[in-house]
């Protein structure tokens, strides 16, 4: 019999709607019942670690929810990890998870966009089929999973892509590495890289940015100061800039502050492609570190973990630019 431990962390998977409609926290958890997900061959030890909303989480409970993975593995006898978790930072925390953690036991993310006593109530089905997931040998060295809603995917690539649907959660490059059929778990494919960074501790103060169009220098300057870490730019399409942020933007990279460029379009990367004032030609020449691929959420994640393990310099560059680590 397969030991998985589900870490429950708050969000959607955990509330109920009040009498007035409203979607409200429980001080009971009402998945932390196994006899509702038909299950008698898997031993399932439920943690109620945190009972968070997903906006209430930080990198810090992310690095708590790291610290409770590693401790498991090392001295609990356990197969398998869940997660359950608020779908609005699910992505960050998912992938903060997948850049901390060493590939040992498989650990599957999930959640729900209905609580649990609403019409249609997407929770228990989720936690059963990341359960399900959690306990295949098959899910093994294919680093941190999110399942929800019948699909299996990357922590790396996942977004949340519509704000009440069940269906919400999607890769838009790679799609599914595989799904959840009644019994089944079926993996399709399998995402090549992984590369796992130890930290203690993380470092805060690094921000994300998104262009618009007539952006100008003023949240550059805002945060333009010694206490400033790092910086992500959502740039425009191909990874391109409004030329009154170009002063600004140099003003952080003379004080050595870290810039990283991905795109504000729902999929692609930034490239240096074109060389009009404030295209990605000049972006590069000015030393902004270009990210493959990654959304703006989770180039954060990735640089707050770089930044924690102490990378600087070429170093955080390869880090940052390589997608696939
Ligand atoms: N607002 C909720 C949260 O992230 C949404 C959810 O869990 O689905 O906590």
């Amino acid at each position: 019999m397969k030991n998985i431990l589900a870490i429950h962390t708050g969000g959607t998977i955990s509330m109920s709607q009040d009498e007035m409609g409203g979607v409200v926290q429980n001080d009971e958890n009402p998945i932390d019942n196994n006899d509702i997900l038909g299950l008698p061959d898997i031993n399932i030890i439920n943690d109620e670690l945190l009972n968070l909303p997903s906006p209430q989480m930080t990198p810090e409970t992310m690095l708590k929810i790291t610290n409770r993975i590693k401790k498991a593995v090392a001295e609990e006898n356990i197969d398998g990890v869940v997660v359950t978790h608020g779908t609005d930072t699910l992505e960050e925390t998912a992938y903060f998870l997948d850049l901390t953690l060493p590939n040992t036991v498989p650990v599957v993310v999930t959640g729900a966009m209905r609580s649990s006593n609403e019409i249609g109530a997407d929770g228990v089905f989720n936690f059963k089929s990341a359960i399900q997931v959690a306990a295949s040998d098959e899910a093994k060295n294919k680093g941190v999973l999110v399942v929800f809603n019948t699909g299996i995917y990357a922590a790396r690539f996942v977004t949340k892509t519509h704000t009440t649907s069940v269906d919400t959660f999607k890769d838009p490059i790679y799609g599914t590495l595989g799904t959840v059929d009644h019994d089944q778990v079926i993996f399709a494919q399998q995402l090549i890289g992984s590369e796992y960074t130890d930290i203690n501790h993380v470092k805060d103060h690094v921000y994300l940015l998104k262009a618009y169009a007539g952006m100008t220098d003023v949240l550059f300057n805002a945060i333009d100061n010694d206490e400033t870490n790092g910086v992500v730019i959502e740039a425009m399409g191909a990874g391109n800039m409004p030329a009154p942020t170009l002063k600004a933007i140099e003003r952080l990279i003379k004080r050595n502050i870290p810039i990283v460029l991905v795109s504000r379009c729902f999929s692609g990367s930034a490239q240096a492609i074109y060389a009009y004032e404030g295209g990605g030609i000049e972006l590069k020449d000015m030393g902004l570190i270009f990210c493959t691929q990654l959304n703006g959420q989770k180039a954060r994640m990735k640089l707050i973990v770089g930044l924690s393990s102490g990378k600087a310099g070429k170093d955080l560059e390869e880090y940052m630019a390589n997608a696939l680590s």
